[in-house]
C-alpha cells in the first residue's frame, strides 16, 4: 500500500488506549488482513469514532498508511454491526472473544484472506445466540484449521488409507494430527461415528445446512474437544478464551 487512503471492511479484534485520547485498534480487514491502526481522539466523549471501534464490531473503515510505517491511521469508521452488543449471554460473549483471540494471535500481519474474513462474518451472528453458538463455533474452528492447512482428513485412515465408515472404529491422535482406523491406532481418543458424520457435514456443507443436520450437543462437544486440542497444538499456544469457556461450562 502506498501513501493512500483505502476503504475496507474490518472486524475489530482488540483496542487499547494510547496517550490521552487516542486508541489503537487491532483489526482483521478484508483487504489487508490483520493490521493495527491509531484512531486519533477516539477516547474523547464526543469522538466521531464513539461506539464504532468496540471489539467484535464490523465496520467500514478508511485507513491511511505512510510507506514503511508500522501503524495505520484510522481516518474514519462506519459501524455495520456490533456483534457483542447483540447478546448479554456470558457464554456467547466468551465465544465471540475466542474468534477475536484466534484472529488477533494466529493470523499473519498484513496477509489478507478473503475466505477467512468471510468465514468470520458467517459465524459471528450465530455466536450471539445460545441455541447456535456451540455448533457455529465448531464450524469456525474446523474451517479455521482447514484454511490454515492443519485439519487432518477424516474420510480415510491416515495410516492404511482404508475408508472410515460406520463399521470402523475411528481414533483421533492429537499428537500426530490424524484420524486412523482401529486396526492402525488404538491409542488416542476414540471418536463416535456420529461425530465423524457431523465432521463430514461441516466439511461438505454450508453452515445453514449443518444447522439442519440432526446433531446432539454431545457430538458437538466431542468434536470441539478434538478440534480445540488440534488448534492449540497446531498454533503452539493455549487460548485464554478456551480456558474461560471450559471454566464457565463447569460452573453451569
Ligand atoms: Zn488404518
Amino acid at each position: 500500500m502506498n501513501e493512500n487512503h483505502a476503504s475496507t471492511e474490518a472486524i475489530v479484534l482488540r483496542s487499547y488506549p494510547l496517550r490521552e485520547s487516542d486508541l489503537i485498534a487491532v483489526l482483521y480487514t478484508r483487504q489487508f488482513g490483520r493490521v493495527s491502526g491509531v484512531a486519533r481522539g477516539a477516547r474523547r466523549s464526543k469522538s466521531r469514532f464513539a461506539g464504532k471501534l468496540e471489539p467484535l464490531s464490523w465496520s467500514e473503515v478508511v485507513l491511511f498508511c505512510k510507506r514503511n510505517a508500522d501503524l495505520f491511521t484510522i481516518d474514519s469508521a462506519d459501524l455495520i454491526e456490533s456483534f457483542a452488543q447483540r447478546t448479554h449471554d456470558y457464554r456467547c460473549l466468551l465465544q465471540l472473544g475466542l474468534v477475536a483471540e484466534m484472529l488477533a494471535d494466529t493470523t499473519p500481519e498484513r496477509e489478507p484472506s478473503d475466505p477467512l474474513f468471510r468465514l468470520a462474518l458467517l459465524v459471528l451472528p450465530h455466536l450471539t445466540q445460545a441455541a447456535t453458538v456451540d455448533l457455529a463455533q465448531l464450524y469456525f474452528e474446523v474451517w479455521y484449521l482447514k484454511l490454515a492447512g492443519f485439519y487432518p482428513s477424516h474420510r480415510n485412515c491416515s495410516v492404511c488409507q482404508a475408508l472410515l465408515t460406520a463399521d470402523s472404529s475411528v481414533y483421533a491422535s492429537i499428537g500426530a494430527s490424524l484420524f486412523a482406523c482401529g486396526r492402525c491406532q488404538q491409542s488416542g481418543r476414540k471418536v463416535s461415528y456420529r461425530a465423524v458424520s457431523l465432521l463430514d457435514g461441516i466439511c461438505r456443507m454450508r453452515l445453514a445446512e449443518v444447522f439442519r443436520l440432526e446433531s446432539s450437543p454431545a457430538e458437538v462437544a466431542e468434536l470441539r474437544t478434538i478440534t480445540e486440542s488440534l488448534l492449540q497444538r497446531s498454533f503452539e499456544r493455549s487460548f485464554r478464551s478456551l480456558r474461560l469457556i471450559s471454566e464457565e461450562a463447569k460452573v453451569v
